[in-house]
Formats: structure tokens, C-alpha cells, sequence
């Protein structure tokens, strides 16, 4: 999505890829396939660009930093060094006086039983490194989950939370430039299933009315205008102390007292924001193309409200997804990402929605993607 935002700005991609036929590779310029980890490929690739930016997190800071010596590298190392291990970000995050979840970070043998009793049950390990769609986490409600929990933290750093009861989901995605101008996007309201990201919409409509019919709607009355402002005043002073150029986004956990908890930062654009692509004057991919080219960053102003729905590998289980059903749908924007293999939990697509409000296009999402499978 950020190549074809670059190709339509008149750029040429070359993207450096561990995988040939990989979804940015299908409509770049030139691809490179060598391994993220690999820093003679990674520095090669960087001195024949003009800029270099990444759409996934995990390449080794070793690399990038030996790509710097030959282009400019955005988000930059140090906000890519913070973000990409949980312990480091949270250490940010604490430093900095962002609220965030009660965490230890233990390290050595039975450390990992000691950080679990300071917090109490129920809690959650995560691998301190290459997380995503609640990858490498173990919840842990009862003593009988300490052996999984163990098993994770012998395979490498972990952190561990207090589980939170939640009364919500937000994000926002920010944008920097060069220059240290910020813009954000209103806050996106977000709906997990199984820690995978279902479906996200905005504006939040925090009458109790405008949040009816989705799972957040006895919450309403928690999302109030000066949370969801003081959730935009944390995204911009994060990019800001990060000294982030490119996009990134912010989760927040609003607890059931109210709190507004800082989850985790993605230093690129975020799945929550894949609405933008129609609906915002500009999208987060071109923020990041413009960021990244050093241009002036675009308005983030919704055209309308919008909800997006994730398609994921076990929509194709039975059988190839009716897409002509869910485009028979007036409105229905429909994202496909070119992976090759639908495996159960995968994310595979999108499909994003506007209506009059967000609520209802959530609704209408959430209508096209049952109508994907429903006549089959
Ligand atoms: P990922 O990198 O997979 O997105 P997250 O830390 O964001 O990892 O966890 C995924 C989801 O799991 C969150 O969006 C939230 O729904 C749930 N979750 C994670 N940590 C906690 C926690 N400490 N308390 C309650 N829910 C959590
Ligand atoms: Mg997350």
C-alpha cells in the first residue's frame, strides 16, 4: 500500500524483500530478496536509493545503521531501535511519563515466576522482539499456564503486563516530516478477536447512541472528547521524542475505570489506519511517502465516516471468497494483498466502508465480508 501511494506520487519503488512474489514486490519497480537480518544486502540496496523506509519493524538495527552510511533511513534508527523490542519501548514510554500497563521485565532463571507474582493474575508474557497479531504472548490466568509461559521466556527476552480489563481500543496515527511537523488522525476505535485486529472505525462518535451495535457500546460514556484529546496530545509527543520522520501509530487501552494506557507504538502505518486510503484527504501511505521524501505532509481530514473490516486466511477455509457478492455492495472498497497462502489468522485484505456514520459503516463492513462467505 505504500508502494502504490509512492507509484502514484510519480516515485520509483525498489524494494528489498525475504520473499520474491511478496505483496510489494508484485507492483514495485525492483526487488532485492535477501533476508532483513542480512547486512551487507541490506547496506548494498541502500546505497543504490535515494531514501530507504520500511513497512515492517524487524530489521536489524545493525543493518539500518550501515544503510544510513549511504541514504537516509526513515523512520530513523532510533525510533526503529525503541520500537521494534518491548522492553525498550516501554522503558521510552516510562522515561517520558506516558501512562502505561503495570509491566516488569524479568531476566535470568526464575525471574520470569517473581515478575509474574509482583504483578498477580491474571497477566500476559510477551516476547520482548518480533510480536505481531498477539504472536508470542501467553496469557497467564491460572498456575497451569506457567509451563507455556516459561517456554516463551526460555526462547528469548520477554516483558510481562497485568491483563487489563478493557473498555476499549484506540489508535492514532501520526505523521512527521523532516522538519518536525506532526499531523495526526482523529482516533480510530478498534475491535479485536483472538489479539488480531477485527475491525477499526472513526470518527468515535462518543454519544451513547453513536457507538450502538459495536462491541464497545456500553463504553461510550468513557470516550469522552478530552480522552480522545489527550489520545492525540501522547501520538504527537511520542513521534516527537522518538524524532520519528514517517508515520506511526499509537494503541491506547482505555480501561474500564476510564484510564487512557499507552499499548504498544508500530513505527509505520497501522492496520487501524487503513481506512484512510478512502476516507481521509490524505492516507497514511502518502503521509509516509511524503514524509519520507521529505515533502510537505497532507491534510489528515476525513472525507466521511468509515470502517474497515480485516480479511483473514480462514474466510478462503472452505472455499475461494464470493468477491462478487461483497462488491455488489455499493461503497464496499475491497483490498486484496497478493499473499499467496490463506492460512487460518492471516491477514489477507480489507475492506473499508463510509456511511453517514461510523457506526454504520461498521455495520455495512461488516455485512460485506459475511457476504463473502454466506452464499456458499
Ligand atoms: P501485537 O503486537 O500482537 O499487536 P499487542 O500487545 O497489541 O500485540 O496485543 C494484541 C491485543 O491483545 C491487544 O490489542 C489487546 O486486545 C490484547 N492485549 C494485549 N496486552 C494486553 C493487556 N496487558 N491487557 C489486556 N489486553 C491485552
Ligand atoms: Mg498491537
Amino acid at each position: 500500500m505504500f508502494t502504490v501511494a509512492a507509484v502514484r506520487l510519480g516515485y520509483r519503488v525498489h524494494v528489498l524483500t525475504d520473499s520474491a512474489d511478496s505483496p510489494a514486490a508484485q507492483v514495485a519497480h525492483s526487488s532485492t530478496v535477501a533476508s532483513y537480518g542480512d547486512v551487507d544486502a541490506v547496506s548494498s540496496f541502500a546505497s543504490r536509493v535515494d531514501a530507504l523506509t520500511l513497512e515492517f519493524e524487524n530489521v536489524s538495527s545493525s543493518a539500518l545503521e550501515r544503510a544510513h552510511q549511504h541514504t537516509v533511513v526513515r523512520p530513523g534508527v532510533k525510533a526503529l531501535a525503541t520500537t521494534q523490542n518491548r522492553g525498550r519501548e516501554k522503558a521510552f514510554l516510562a522515561r517520558h511519563g506516558f501512562s502505561q500497563v503495570p509491566f516488569e521485565q524479568p531476566s535470568g532463571a526464575g525471574a520470569l515466576e517473581a515478575a509474574i507474582l509482583a504483578l498477580g493474575l491474571p497477566c500476559v508474557v510477551k516476547s520482548a522482539g518480533f510480536g505481531y497479531d498477539g504472536k508470542g504472548q501467553v496469557v497467564v490466568t491460572a498456575p497451569g499456564d506457567l509451563p507455556a509461559a516459561e517456554a516463551l521466556a526460555a526462547a528469548g527476552p520477554v516483558v510481562v503486563e497485568q491483563l487489563v480489563e478493557l473498555a476499549a481500543e484506540l489508535s492514532v496515527v501520526a505523521a512527521r516530516s523532516c522538519r518536525g511537523e506532526v499531523v495526526t488522525y482523529a482516533p480510530f476505535l478498534n475491535m479485536h478477536h483472538q489479539q488480531v485486529l477485527d475491525l477499526s472505525l472513526a470518527p468515535i462518535d462518543y454519544s451513547p447512541a453513536g457507538l450502538a451495535g459495536t462491541s464497545w457500546e456500553g463504553s461510550a460514556a468513557l470516550l469522552t472528547p478530552v480522552l480522545l484529546r489527550e489520545a492525540v496530545e501522547v501520538a504527537q509527543a511520542v513521534v516527537t521524542e522518538l524524532e520519528l520522520v514517517g508515520v506511526a501509530c499509537v494503541e491506547f487501552f482505555v480501561t474500564s475505570a476510564g484510564q487512557l494506557l499507552v499499548n504498544e507504538i508500530a513505527p509505520r502505518p497501522h492496520n487501524s489506519g487503513h481506512l484512510t486510503i478512502e476516507a481521509a484527504i490524505t492516507s497514511q501511505f502518502e503521509q509516509q511517502v511524503r514524509a519520507v521524501a521529505g515533502l510537505p505532509l497532507g491534510s489528515p481530514e476525513l472525507r466521511a465516516p468509515a470502517a474497515m473490516a480485516n480479511l483473514l486466511g480462514d474466510l478462503w477455509q472452505a472455499h475461494q471468497p464470493d468477491w462478487a457478492a461483497a462488491l455488489g455492495l455499493p461503497g464496499a472498497a475491497l483490498h486484496l494483498y497478493g499473499k499467496e497462502a490463506a492460512r487460518p489468522g492471516r491477514k489477507m485484505g480489507h475492506i473499508t466502508v463510509s456511511a453517514g456514520t461510523a457506526a454504520r459503516a461498521q455495520a455495512a463492513a461488516v455485512t460485506a465480508r459475511q457476504a463473502l462467505t454466506s452464499g456458499r
